[in-house]
């Protein structure tokens, strides 16, 4: 894993959950160990655009959170789903993967050819169609299809249902994770007001999470009297992200309003390169079952991801649905 920016607290934790994790090279030699018996990660990202109004009505935030041990486990587990796809060297880009691939329906014969043949196939149409374009001088459509192109470039030796197939099957698999807890604030936007609010949809989502993890940790924390118990939030390390969220942090930390509750939580939040880390791309996935489920009411993945969601007797308390009253959605039908 790599960390582009940490604290060495932190670092200690990881050393001493999972002595297997190789962190050499970014942990000072003569640093004493600082122990903690539990450590948590809350994988965070989002779908949607948190502009009023943009392009979606909706905006997701959510953070899967795994205890540290089990961090190996995930990611092999992972490796294994994609390996049978062939997919070992890809990122999970769910809202990609779930997307038609038009050339492939013009390929005579595509689901029975290899890999190799359908990557050659598929390649070959798309070569001629971004010469068209290039021809065309429609410099903006042929930006854009360069870039659908890009983001589907890993998936095109597989046919849409496979790729369905594959989506469900880690879905499935975050759902088998009994450790695993969901937690994720999403938004109507339509039915958002800043003035009223007195912050902006990225404030209030991150705000909600941060809340909802701490407040699963306290809970946990006395449940198991351990008071050591510490979580990191772990964030795409995009420079829009990052930016965003490390201000938001700081100005929730400044404030003083949130953190005088916060006792679990590591200040600062980390980032990682999604492409080395699956379970950021796994808190994708948790982001566009979300979002799927509210603007098409398609909940197949959510069912299969539901069980993770963090409940108090019985009640979701884990998801929240910002929107109008009277909303029959099972998150507010369930909220306590
Ligand atoms: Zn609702």
């Amino acid at each position: 894993m790599v960390f582009s920016n940490f604290n060495r607290t932190f670092v200690a934790c990881v050393w001493e959950e999972s002595p297997s994790v190789s962190i050499k090279g970014i942990f000072p030699r003569n640093q004493s160990l600082f122990f903690i018996h539990m450590v948590y990660f809350c994988y965070i990202d989002e779908s949607g655009t948190p502009d009023i109004p943009g392009n979606t009505s909706h905006y997701v935030l959510a953070g899967l959170s795994i205890p540290v041990k089990y961090w190996k486990k995930c990611e092999q587990d992972i490796t294994g789903l994609k390996k049978k796809f062939s997919l070992e060297h890809a990122e999970i880009h769910t809202g990609w993967m779930m997307r038609k691939y038009l050339e492939q329906n013009r390929i005579d014969s595509f689901e029975n050819m290899n890999h190799a043949q359908r990557r050659h196939e598929v390649e070959k149409i798309r070569k001629t169609e971004l010469f068209k374009l290039q021809k065309s001088q429609n410099k903006h459509q042929y930006k854009q299809t360069k870039k659908n192109y890009r983001q589907t470039h890993a998936y095109i030796h597989l046919s849409y249902n496979e790729r369905i197939t594959f989506i469900q099957e880690v879905a499935t698999l975050i759902g088998s994770w009994t450790f695993a807890r969901l937690f994720a604030e999403c938004i109507n936007k339509i039915h958002f007001d800043p003035a009223r609010a007195r912050q902006s949809v990225d404030e209030q989502a991150l705000e909600q999470i941060v809340s909802r993890f701490e407040q699963y940790m306290k809970i946990v924390s006395k449940s198991t009297k351990d008071g050591k118990i510490y979580g990191a939030l772990i964030h795409d390390n995009n420079e829009t992200v990052s930016k965003k969220h490390t201000a938001l942090m700081q100005k929730f930390h400044h404030q003083g309003t949130l953190w005088t509750s916060i006792e679990h939580i590591i200040e600062t939040p980390l980032f990682v390169n999604s492409e080395l880390t699956s379970l950021v791309q796994i808190a994708d996935l948790c982001c566009y079952s979300l979002r799927r489920y509210f603007e098409n009411n398609e909940s197949d993945l959510l069912d299969r991801i539901q069980s993770r969601i963090d409940r108090k007797n019985g009640k979701i308390v884990g998801v929240r649905h910002f929107t109008e009253s009277g909303c029959p959605c099972i998150f507010c039908a369930s909220s306590p």
